[in-house]
């Protein structure tokens, strides 16, 4: 029994790639890491692959660029390796005779600058996120599934880890986690850093929940004193909303920095969210909107996954056609827990609303490039600039998504009476057994046979419609179906005032419709077919003087003031490379932001949708 046991599990091994890795991050600081690796190999020709394309990235942003230094040994002798003529993520190797391994070595060049997601800025003097991808090779064409890896990590002393990893050991400089798939491993970052600390959400009879932080201070991870209490409410709501875990604990890992790219990506038990160092103290409705988004991606991203985007070996290209779900219904849902577990107010939801509704309204891109486009063309459009962006479109699968989601919210309403609506939808698509990580594919005919089971309708035709067809004005649907309309007045929006100071802008996105960089006015967009752009303005261009004055925002909202119900027009002097010209601006309507407000002949039924469920 003994022995038949025994050779079951030498089978087992046999099968599986092992790979054993060891990254120093010892360097950290320098933005240097080295990692050594090892795994079985035989006589003849290998190929080593790095990983290309990376999940929750919807793109080949793997940073082989950055991948230096690359030796690799075979019967302790160094061998030659050749880099695929056509795929430059593909090293070719010849393994000699007798040799039943290989070892590698290699270094990681985490940049500095303006990259972005896990290729962006990831270490600092104090931190560093260190995302497997980076630092491994493997055979491709094997599904990750099926490798086994098991790693370790030396960091500087005085340094502390933090990861979804299961950890076999640790001591003061050095973490050995427990063996895992290839799929976990690139799917599990890992905190390091001096100041890093654990805060356990209180989560009631769900899995384990806990926010890491790691900051560049000690004064950046000081959380409020509500703060576990405030996020064990979005734990509830999503519980509450899917109707079952599909993890075995959960790590939100969160970067607090300003010298890190910001951004989350999703994984299934951790997500990496990285924001501004003092983010606990100024930008708490973001990260409540932030660490919603990728708390949702749990279900609806990595237990839930359009087909087109697995891509088992890390070399297979994704296809974004169902970003719109992927991206799109987490961005709503994100939005709405955020709102119902109370990290957002009802006001901040609908100020968000408005600005999502008001500016794709008046977006002149939605003439020629329909939504479906923006998804499809992902991998373009994520690192399309801000210049020109209303006309060129973006990334609007993920806000736009926000407007059909509420619109198909109200439409299970009507067809059903108010006796479903889209939370029916979502623990139908997203619910079922708690446990394990596990992941089932989907295509757009299962979601239309999902959302049909829930309320009748032809979702296929409505979608498509959304979808595929272009039309000047937004989806707002939802938001007048709801018992609300789109206003404009001289109030700032809430949400605006938020992003004008995180990013550093003046939005005149209403108005003149165009915004500023803060630090030198030079104009980020000009949206064609308002004022500022009908005046000759575009993107690249600096405003130096407002009325004859240099400018600053006092003296250009002291203009607008001024040309407010008269027609002499707003005189800009804008600088354009070498050259100088004054523009003259037709606007006569003073400072405009929108807002929702309510229909009162109808009944409040977006207050309906946002109604906590605990
Ligand atoms: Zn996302």
């Amino acid at each position: 029994m003994l022995k038949r046991l025994l050779f079951v599990l030498l089978l087992t091994l046999s099968l599986h790639a092992q790979i054993h890795i060891t990254v120093d991050a010892t360097d950290a600081p320098r933005k240097l890491f080295r990692a050594h690796l090892q795994m079985p190999a035989s006589a003849g020709p290998m190929r080593l692959a790095y990983a290309k394309w990376i999940p929750g990235e919807h793109g080949p942003t793997g940073p082989i660029t950055d991948l230096v230094d690359l030796r690799v040994m075979a019967n302790g002798q160094r061998i030659e390796w050749r880099r695929d003529p056509v795929d430059m993520f593909v090293f070719n190797i010849d393994v000699p005779k007798g040799a039943t391994s290989i070892e590698v070595d290699l270094s990681y060049l985490s940049p500095t600058g303006e990259r972005a997601f896990t290729a962006g800025p990831s270490a600092t003097a104090n931190l560093a996120v260190i995302a497997w991808n980076t630092l491994l090779l493997f055979p491709p064409g094997k599904p990750a599934d099926d490798v086994t890896v098991t790693g370790s990590i030396k960091f500087p002393e005085g340094w502390t880890t933090a990861s979804a990893l299961i950890p076999n050991s640790e001591t003061a400089t050095q973490i050995d986690y427990k063996p895992a798939s290839l799929t976990t491993y690139i799917d599990s970052p890992v905190l390091i850093g001096r100041y890093l600390k654990k805060v356990a959400i209180p989560s009631g009879t769900a899995p384990q929940h806990r926010i890491d932080i790691v900051g560049d201070s000690a004064a950046a991870i000081e959380t409020w004193p509500s703060f576990a209490q405030d996020y064990s409410r979005l734990v509830a709501e999503a519980g509450a909303l899917f109707g079952a875990y599909h993890f075995r604990k959960y790590d939100w890992l969160l970067t607090l920095s300003d010298d890190v790219a910001h951004f989350g990506l999703e994984h299934h038990e951790s997500s990496d969210n990285r924001m501004e160092e003092l983010t606990l103290q100024d930008y708490r409705r973001q990260l409540g909107g932030l660490l919603s988004h990728e708390y949702v991606h749990s279900w609806n991203g990595k237990y839930r996954r359009p087909a087109g985007l697995l891509s088992p070996d890390y070399q297979k290209p994704m296809e974004g056609n169902l970003l719109w779900v992927y991206e799109g219904l987490t961005q709503y849902l994100g939005t709405l827990l955020a709102e119902r577990s109370g990290l957002w107010t009802d006001h901040w939801y609908r100020e968000n609303l408005a600005v999502v509704a008001a500016g794709f309204d008046q977006q002149p891109g939605r003439t020629w490039r329909p939504l479906a486009d923006t998804a499809v063309g992902a991998q373009i459009t994520f690192g399309s600039p801000t210049a020109w962006s209303s006309l060129r479109r973006g990334t609007d699968f993920y806000d736009e998504a926000i407007l059909l989601w509420l619109e198909a919210d109200s439409i299970i309403r009507q067809k059903t009476n108010g006796r479903a609506s889209l939370d029916d939808f979502i623990r139908r698509f997203h619910g079922g057994e708690s446990g394990f990580p596990a992941l089932k594919p989907y295509t757009f005919d299962d979601l239309v046979a999902n959302l049909n089971a829930i309320a009748p309708y032809d979702w296929r035709a409505h979608f498509n419609e959304r979808l595929n067809a272009t039309n000047p004005r937004a989806p707002v649907a939802g938001i007048t179906n709801g018992g609300w309309k789109i206003v404009f007045n001289d109030t700032p929006n809430d949400v605006t005032a938020a992003n004008e100071k995180r990013r550093e802008i003046y939005d005149y996105t209403f108005s003149l419709g165009f915004s500023l960089r803060k630090d030198d006015a030079t104009i980020r967009d000009a949206i064609l077919g308002l004022p500022a752009a009908n005046a000759g303005l575009g993107p690249g261009m600096k405003v130096i003087a407002v009325n004859g004055r240099r400018f600053t925002r006092e003296a250009l909202d002291a203009a607008i003031a001024e040309a407010r119900d008269t027609t002499a027009p707003i005189e800009i002097l804008a600088q354009n490379g070498d050259f100088f010209r004054s523009y003259a601006i037709d606007y006569h309507r003073g400072v405009r932001y929108p807002h929702l407000q309510r229909e009162e002949s109808k009944p409040d039924v977006l207050a309906e949708v946002l109604k906590a469920r605990r």
